[in-house]
């Protein structure tokens, strides 16, 4: 029978405890989420800023589709490149001071857009351990050599770039991690990248909006400003609260993305209302500073309390707050358990993150109370406690 390898590799997830599925979730993405007529209170969305379900960007999707309509009705190229995308682009260079910028409906199109547009069998991409599994995946499927430098780790880069005999050379890390929370060492990274005649690529997914001045990212935050990174990226889809993402860089590099890069030509462009939406999104998140400091203030009560009650947290002080439980039954077991207790806090299993290191994925945002944390952590303990 052919491809009966399907039943199989099911069984394998099932036996595994890594078996996947999507819970329908009804109404809003926010601070509680409702699930089979039950709410719940969220840790788990990537909604840092509290805006997916921000009454003015509900308003100013409907005002971008009165004024262009649902559908951007073909590719960038073609007619699909709206007003909307363009002020939105521009709003990019100003609010990040970057030079240029390409749109795109979704960072993992975005990462596989950069990888196979940059590289190709004479050239090297090296990768942080931990990056996210749109750089990997693409990086794997690239003509390139890939290699892997241990997670934040310089020396390790410098050694394996000091053997590296490519010209083109191109070193990728996130700004934050999204799986463990903490952050790459930007200026670090940047100084080894100019000593080795390297490029640097940043995918600041979790960092765009929540850390740095004016929510201007992980670049910022690490006292470089984004224009020295050679490439900067981002999604939408995360503490925007909207979706879709952009890839940053010189003007030459995104006029050559724009001639060359198949998955942005031959992709419908992003709804022109959405990127309209986009635009209002990242106001916000220039100019409300309350919700960084809200959610820090929410960060630092999380991190106290678990302290207090001997609960092992790594070392991250961002929205993402980790609590590695190893084996994956067991955290399944221990996210079951604090569903039954209202709490919506997601068990991340391999190969989503490295062997034996499932963990309940916490994310905090600026929509959660003091009140919602204090309720997190007691019943974190109580649940540990019992398995
Ligand atoms: C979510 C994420 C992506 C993918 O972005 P989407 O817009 O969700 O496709 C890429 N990189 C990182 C680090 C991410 O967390």
């Amino acid at each position: 029978m052919a491809f009966d390898f399907i039943d199989a590799q099911l069984q394998e997830r099932a036996d595994q405890g890594l078996y996947r599925a999507c819970s329908t979730v009804t109404g809003k993405q926010e601070r509680l989420l409702t699930f089979e007529q039950k709410s719940y209170l969220n840790f788990s969305s990537n909604d840092y800023l509290g805006l997916a379900s921000d009454p003015s960007l509900i308003k100013a999707w409907q005002k971008g589709a009165d004024l262009y309509g649902v559908g951007s009705g073909g590719s960038f190229l073609v007619t699909g490149y709206n007003q909307a995308h363009a002020e939105l682009s521009a709003q990019l260079q100003s609010w990040l001071g970057v030079e240029a910028v390409a749109l795109f409906n979704s960072g993992y199109s975005a990462n596989q857009a950069i990888i196979k547009l940059l590289l190709n069998k004479q050239d090297i991409l090296l990768q942080d351990k931990l990056n996210h599994a749109s750089l990997m995946e693409a990086g794997f499927l690239a003509p390139c050599k890939m290699q892997r430098f241990k997670h934040n780790d310089i020396a390790h880069l410098g050694h394996l770039l000091s053997k590296a005999e490519q010209t083109n050379k191109l070193i990728i890390s996130e700004g934050v991690f999204s799986m463990d929370g903490d952050c790459a060492p930007i200026s670090a990274l940047h100084a080894q990248a100019q000593s080795s005649d390297a490029w640097l690529m940043i995918d600041d997914a979790h960092g765009l909006g929540v850390v740095g001045k004016n929510g201007q990212g992980s670049v910022q935050a690490a006292g470089l400003v984004n224009r020295d990174i050679p490439i900067y990226m981002a999604t939408f889809g995360k503490a925007l609260g909207v979706g879709g993402a952009f890839v940053a860089g010189s003007k030459k590099l995104i006029d050559y993305l724009t001639n060359y890069s198949k998955p942005y030509i031959y992709s419908t462009g992003m709804p022109p209302a959405m990127a309209y939406c986009i635009s209002q999104a990242c106001t916000i998140a220039e100019k409300e500073q309350w919700r960084r400091d809200k959610l820090s203030e929410l960060i630092a009560t999380f991190r106290r309390l678990a302290c207090e009650n001997e609960i092992q947290l790594g070392d991250s002080h961002t929205a993402i707050q980790p609590i590695i439980m190893g084996d994956s039954k067991r955290c399944v077991a221990v996210a079951n358990k604090l569903k039954q207790m209202g709490l919506w806090v997601t068990a991340i299993r391999p190969p989503t993150v490295p062997v034996n290191s499932a963990r309940l994925r916490i994310t905090l945002t600026a929509s959660h109370e003091l009140e919602d944390v204090k309720q997190l952590v007691t019943a974190i303990r109580r649940v540990l406690n019992e398995y």
